[in-house]
């Protein structure tokens, strides 16, 4: 058909992410109509519309989200950080374009300020334009977005946020310093006392556990309190992605929400958080819990 935008992940109407991250295996996701694709300064961006998933952010050829399973992702992300602080007021989040995450910063009553800062203003621009459920976040008047890179923005800041999350893409890009000791050093620096921060602790169990495992050493030479914990989502690579979650203070279980909704507002305010997930997100498989001990 004229005019209609091809892309080298798609073939016969099939989206298929291919890469050395996940070797040997792919999601595939059924095309209706590609909506938009560009390179921008940083990273090849495709949205396109699934036959069953909604539509769909891809940055460097790997699924950023969906609009059928992204609460699962970002209510994780944000929430076991959050309740895991007793009064979050100053909230940071780097990365996260799409918005999806300060949409659940927003949600807790004690927040006064949301900050977020991510590399790229086409992420930015195109989730207000396709993806308008998460970008909601980004113009809420609690919100300030930032574009730059967050590690340099990080570093302007000391004894300041009350929880960062970092809702980064995969290391393998612009957002390969997220991942290094040394930023885990400037997050610490950045919380003031009591402080908490997550962050998307690269993919998962069955397929990075020595990655895991690394992160989580870094982590825990940096804060006194660093746990992983995972959620499920079927369109990040098998279906599982974790989180790292740190604390300042050595005394906090950040295991257990500090802060809870009552049932109703949970319901009301979350599809896939509430309390009982959030302890249930640090139980592992023993495979997984002998590698990170
Ligand atoms: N949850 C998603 C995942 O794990 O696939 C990530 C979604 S979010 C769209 C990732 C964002 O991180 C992107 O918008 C990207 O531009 C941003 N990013 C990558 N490197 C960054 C950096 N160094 N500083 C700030 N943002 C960065």
């Amino acid at each position: 058909m004229a005019n209609e935008i091809t892309h080298e992940t798609i073939k016969d109407g099939w989206f298929r992410e291919i890469s050395h991250m996940w070797p040997g295996q792919a999601m595939t996701l059924k095309v209706e109509k590609v909506l938009h694709h560009e390179k921008s300064k940083y990273q090849d961006v495709l949205i396109f519309k699934s036959t069953d998933y909604g539509t769909v952010l891809v940055l460097d050829n790997v699924i950023q989200c969906t609009e059928r399973d992204e609460f699962s992702y970002q209510e994780m992300i944000a929430h076991l950080a959050l309740n895991s602080h007793p009064e979050p007021k100053r909230v940071l989040v780097i990365g996260g374009g799409d918005g999806g995450v300060l949409r659940e910063v927003v949600k807790h009553d004690c927040v006064e300020e949301a900050i977020l800062c991510d590399i790229d203003e086409a992420v930015v621009r195109l989730s207000k334009e396709y993806l308008p459920h998460m970008a909601q976040g980004l113009s809420h008047p609690k919100s300030t977005v930032h574009i730059g890179d967050g590690f340099k923005f990080l570093d302007e800041y000391k004894n300041h946020f009350d929880v960062i999350i970092t809702d980064s893409s995969d290391p393998d890009g612009p957002a390969e310093s997220l991942f290094q000791k040394s930023y885990f050093e400037l997050l610490n620096n950045a919380l003031r006392e009591g402080g908490v921060i997550s962050t998307q602790g690269s993919e998962n169990q069955w397929l990075h556990l020595p990655l895991i495992t690394r992160l989580k050493k870094d982590c825990k030479e940096v804060f006194p309190v660093a746990e992983y914990a995972y959620t499920t989502i079927p369109t990040y690579p098998s279906g599982q992605i974790g989180f790292m979650i740190c604390c300042k203070d050595a005394s906090r279980d950040v295991k257990v929400p500090l802060r809870q909704w009552t049932a109703e507002e949970e319901a009301e305010k979350c599809r896939y958080y509430n309390a009982e997930m959030h302890k249930a997100s640090f139980i592992l498989p023993t495979f997984a819990k002998k590698a990170l001990q």
